[in-house]
């Protein structure tokens, strides 16, 4: 299994400065590539990545006679590898034709030269041309080292090391799993709804309720006046280059304070919850209301969602998506009725059925909850050929049980199942599609 660890860096002020090199003669070789590439299609010819770095291999000792003191396998990376891949991305349609890179944004390079070819020892990164370079951690992972790539962030260097583990450890099932410190088996935990939000980060269904930071508000005022700053300083000079670093080192200062809370709620509510209960969100849909569209991107709850969804995978708890058009908000928890008058201003939410009172995202987080449980609320917006009585929890536990044991499913209806990228991972109502073919 391949996993990632991204680890940051002490070098020393040689190493930081060779790492800057590095870096530029991974934008040099792929710039130098490209320009290969695109002067052969005007001449009609198809120059492949194999012949792209033949070519810039015959002639870089004399071009560029500073390489010499580079590791070269940066260059072949940058063309065998990266070039390569814009370029098959531009043929499938995927992306644009791919563009020159610019110093000042090519601050990464791939530093290996293949599978194993780079040691960690203890907190020690060796890499090659640039020797052991100290690391703030120990790698995670027990296997092989497959890929590592050094890049900046603000002012930190970072090492991201992709590593093929040894063993796939099997998931061990909700019911035998017990916790390092002794808890019983999380399959005694609750079924959790959570609701994202601007107000609160995150409100759960067991009243767990998570503040947002709000990194970049909180800022706001000191990033303003830094760049008002960088705007009146002569472009290029020591003073311009002293406040662009201030403003890169702020921008990270307000990721990593995002990063950090995301992290927190998400790892909480994961190990409190037998299964999750979460809402589509349509955030590219949500950004259009330019009034919300600062807070939004501020709170990124998109991948606030996608470490919700990649944490539960690797611990085994499953979630369950509620339909992109169920009113998880306008629902009421207690009796089912919904509420269409309900605007985003309203905090509490108030049931002209029921008389139920009740926190506008506890509310939501309650439904959610409901969802995740295999009731079919979800289902009525969409469409006639998925009614509710399609899904029941039993059929969800069978398919639960199937993938589990990498068997087809067979005589059950999954018309309103659909199978993600993400085996843990159930749309409930969303499209119908079967869930595995052959079936
Ligand atoms: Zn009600």
């Amino acid at each position: 299994m391949l996993k990632t660890h991204k680890i940051a860096l002490t070098p020393n002020n040689v190493q930081a400065t060779q790492f800057a090199q590095h870096c530029g003669y991974a934008r040099v070789a792929y710039n130098h590539g490209l320009a290969d590439f695109k002067t052969g299609l005007d001449e009609n010819v198809w120059h492949s990545h194999i012949a792209l770095l033949n070519r810039f291999n015959a002639v870089k000792y004399d071009t560029y006679a500073w390489c010499k003191a580079m590791s070269q396998c940066v260059s072949k990376n940058a063309i065998y590898t990266n070039l390569n891949d814009a370029v098959k991305r531009w043929r499938s349609g995927q992306n644009r034709f791919p563009k020159f890179k610019k110093r000042s944004h090519s601050k990464s390079y791939q530093a290996d030269s293949g599978r194993g070819t780079i040691s960690v020892v203890g907190k020690r990164i060796k890499l090659p041309k640039i020797g052991w370079v100290r690391m703030f951690q120990n790698l995670r992972y027990l296997g092989t080292i497959c890929k590592v790539v050094i890049s900046k962030q603000g002012h930190r260097w970072f090492a991201s090391i992709l590593v093929d583990t040894f063993v796939d450890d099997p998931i061990p099932l909700v019911s035998e799993r017990t916790d390092p410190r002794g808890k019983p088996g999380l399959g005694t935990d609750p079924i959790v709804g959570v609701d994202v939000g601007i107000k609160h980060l995150a409100v759960t269904s067991e009243r767990q309720y998570f503040e947002n930071p709000k990194a970049l508000r909180r800022h706001e005022r000191k990033l303003k006046r830094l760049q008002r700053q960088f705007s009146r300083k002569v472009k290029g000079s020591r003073n311009w280059y002293k406040l662009k670093d201030k403003i890169a080192k702020l921008h990270y200062r307000i990721t990593c304070i995002r990063k950090d809370t995301h992290h927190k709620a998400t790892t909480a509510i994961v190990k409190g919850a037998s299964r999750i209960g979460i809402e589509s969100l349509n955030v590219a849909g949500m950004i259009k209301n330019h009034k919300l569209a600062k807070a939004l991107a501020d709170a990124s709850l998109s991948t606030f969602l996608e470490m919700l969804k990649y944490k539960s995978d690797a611990m085994d708890v499953k979630i369950v998506e509620a339909d992109r058009f169920y009113p998880s908000s306008k629902t009421c928890s207690a009796c089912g009725g919904v509420d269409s008058d309900l605007s985003l201003s309203d905090r509490t939410y108030h049931c002209s059925d029921c008389g139920h009172t009740q926190d506008r995202d506890l509310n939501a987080a309650i439904n959610l909850r409901t969802v995740a449980e295999g009731h079919s609320e979800t289902l009525n917006a969409c469409g006639d050929s998925v009614s509710p009585q399609h899904v029941r929890r039993e059929s969800s536990n069978q398919v639960w049980a199937a993938i589990a044991q990498g068997k087809p499913c067979l005589g059950t209806d999954y018309s309103c199942l659909v199978y993600h990228k993400n085996p843990n991972v159930l749309t409930l109502g969303a499209v119908n599609i079967p869930f595995r073919d052959g079936a």
